[in-house]
């Protein structure tokens, strides 16, 4: 660990596909416990963006830094292992596997109990021991999605992506997912949340980045962004 760099440094990162700008140099970093919500219309680079951070897609250009180290490039096997882990906007699951065997599937450590302890732990913050046993295919939407984080929770990560994670669920779940961000902020987790429930960015996120057709064309605080004319034009198209 390099104390005095943050957890999650991207800089100038830019992504092209075919004669599609998705992301077009977006620099963004975050610090240890810090809840960031990225924002913006549809199509204008959000999950391209944690693509590239997580290690899903090799930029074009600029770098991706986890505590100084620079992972720019590297698979997302080793991303995760260096701290940094990631929901689908989908949920990733082995649909014919348990919910115990999803979550050990995703253990980093070699050490079994280590893992089941961290399971156990998972799925008390998550609230889904009483479906441990079932298939993923058995589970609503939203318990598959408390599935998909207690998978990141296995990574031992440092920094946390939720692509959409509330999209759609169930109220009871939204408050779950909201519950154990609260909790891992404050072991020093960093979070990056995509997040389109304006309760939800208000309640949760320090700081806010809204991006454009690629770009960050306002970063601030909730009150800050609600008042921003680039992001009321991003919204409304031009
Ligand atoms: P958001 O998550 O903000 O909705 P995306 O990052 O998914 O936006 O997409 C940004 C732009 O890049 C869109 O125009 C989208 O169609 C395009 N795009 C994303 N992924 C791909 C891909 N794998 N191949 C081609 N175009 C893509
Ligand atoms: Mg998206």
């Amino acid at each position: 660990k390099s104390p005095g760099h943050p957890p999650l440094a991207i800089e100038s990162v830019a992504k092209h596909f075919g004669g599609i700008t998705a992301v077009d140099g977006v620099s963004l970093s975050a610090d240890a416990g810090e809840v960031v919500g990225v924002i913006g219309p549809n199509g204008s680079g959000k999950s391209t963006l944690f693509n590239l951070a997580a290690g899903g897609l090799k930029p074009d250009a600029g770098k991706v830094r986890l505590q100084g180290i620079d992972v720019t490039g590297w698979p997302t096997w080793k991303i995760a292992r260096t701290g940094i882990s990631r929901t689908f906007q989908i949920p990733s699951l082995f649909i014919n596997m348990t919910v115990r065997d999803n979550l050990l599937a995703a253990a980093v450590e070699g050490d079994w109990q280590r893992a089941r302890d961290r399971m156990e732990d998972a799925l008390e913050m998550l609230e889904i021991s009483h479906v441990v046993d079932n298939l993923a295919t058995e589970l609503s939407g939203g318990q598959q999605k408390l599935v998909e984080f207690g998978r990141v929770c296995m990574r031992d990560p440092k920094v946390i992506l939720l692509d959409e994670v509330t999209a759609g669920v169930h109220p009871n779940i939204r408050q779950i997912i909201l519950g154990a961000i609260q909790r891992l902020r404050k072991t020093g987790i960093t979070f990056l949340v995509i997040e389109h429930d304006m309760e939800m960015v208000k309640e949760i996120c320090d700081r806010l980045v809204v991006m454009d057709q690629g770009k960050i064309v306002a970063e601030g605080d909730f009150e800050t962004i609600a008042n921003d004319t680039n992001v009321r034009k991003a919204y409304l198209g031009r």
